[in-house]
C-alpha cells in the first residue's frame, strides 16, 4: 500500500503559533506607536485594519509589504525576538517517528521565504523534509486551488496519496478543492491562547503532534481494505 506524501504546516502546526502572534499583535503595535508617534491603541486599531484587508493574501504574509505599509522593518522585529521561536509539542518527536517509518514529508509554508529562512535557522526542520516551499515562490497563498497547481508542477504528487496538515481552515479548504482528502488540524495552534473546540473544528484535529501516527497508520488501513471490497 502506498504511503501517502506528508504535507505540513509550519506556523502553528509544527512551531508554536505564539512567536508570531507575539510579533503581530504586540511587538508589531509597540514599534508602530514609536515611529508614528500614536497611542499604543490607535496602533493597534490601524493594524488590525490593515490585517483584515489582506488576511489569506501573498501581502498578508510578506514583511516585505508590511515594512513598507507600516514603515517597520518587520523581518528585523522577528530577528530581535528570534529566541521566542519555538517548536510545538511532540514536534520533533513525531518527525523523528516518520523517518524512522520511511514517510516522506513536504513543508508548505505560507510564512515569505525570509521568514521561513529566519525560522529554519532557529528551529533546524530541515534534515525532515524533502522539499521545503514558501507561498511566496510559487505565487499564490495555500488558500488558493493555483497553490496546489504549480505546486504540483513542480514537485508531480498525486493528491490521492497526500495529507496536509494545517491549522488554518481556509488552507485545508484549499487543497480539499484540489483534490486531497486527507485533511487535519490542530486543536491549539498557539501555546498563548486557549485550545479550540475539536468539535468546533470542520477536519480531524490533533492537539500533540505524536498523535498523527496512529491516525496516518489508520487511514491506509481503511484504504486498503476499501480497495480490497471494491477490487
Ligand atoms: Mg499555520
Amino acid at each position: 500500500m502506498q504511503k501517502p506524501i506528508l504535507m505540513f504546516d509550519m506556523d502553528g502546526t509544527l512551531l508554536d503559533l505564539a512567536f508570531d502572534d507575539l510579533i503581530w499583535n504586540t511587538r508589531l503595535p509597540e514599534r508602530h506607536a514609536e515611529t508614528h508617534q500614536c497611542t499604543l491603541e490607535e496602533s493597534k486599531e490601524i493594524l488590525h485594519t490593515f490585517y483584515q484587508q489582506h488576511n489569506h493574501t501573498l501581502c498578508w504574509y510578506s514583511s516585505k509589504y508590511w515594512t513598507e505599509k507600516v514603515e517597520v522593518d518587520v523581518l528585523k522585529l522577528q530577528y530581535d525576538n528570534q529566541e521566542k521561536i519555538a517548536p510545538r509539542p511532540g514536534c520533533f518527536e513525531l518527525l523523528e517517528q516518520l523517518k524512522q517509518h520511511g514517510y516522506r514529508c513536504w513543508l508548505l509554508t505560507n510564512a515569505d521565504q525570509a521568514g521561513l529562512q529566519l525560522k529554519l535557522e532557529n528551529i533546524d526542520l530541515s534534515p525532515y523534509f524533502e522539499v521545503m516551499i514558501s507561498s511566496e515562490e510559487i505565487g499564490y497563498s495555500k488558500e488558493f486551488v493555483e497553490f496546489w497547481e504549480i505546486l504540483q508542477q513542480k514537485h508531480d504528487f498525486d493528491p490521492q496519496y497526500a495529507m496536509m496538515i494545517d491549522d488554518t481552515e481556509k488552507v485545508l479548504q484549499g487543497a480539499e478543492k484540489f483534490g486531497i482528502t486527507q485533511l487535519i488540524t490542530i486543536v491549539q495552534p498557539s501555546s498563548g491562547r486557549a485550545a479550540r473546540q475539536a468539535h468546533d473544528l470542520n477536519y480531524p484535529a490533533i492537539q500533540n503532534l505524536t498523535e498523527l501516527l496512529p491516525l496516518i497508520e489508520t487511514s491506509i488501513t481503511i484504504q486498503k481494505e476499501f480497495n480490497v471490497k471494491t477490487a
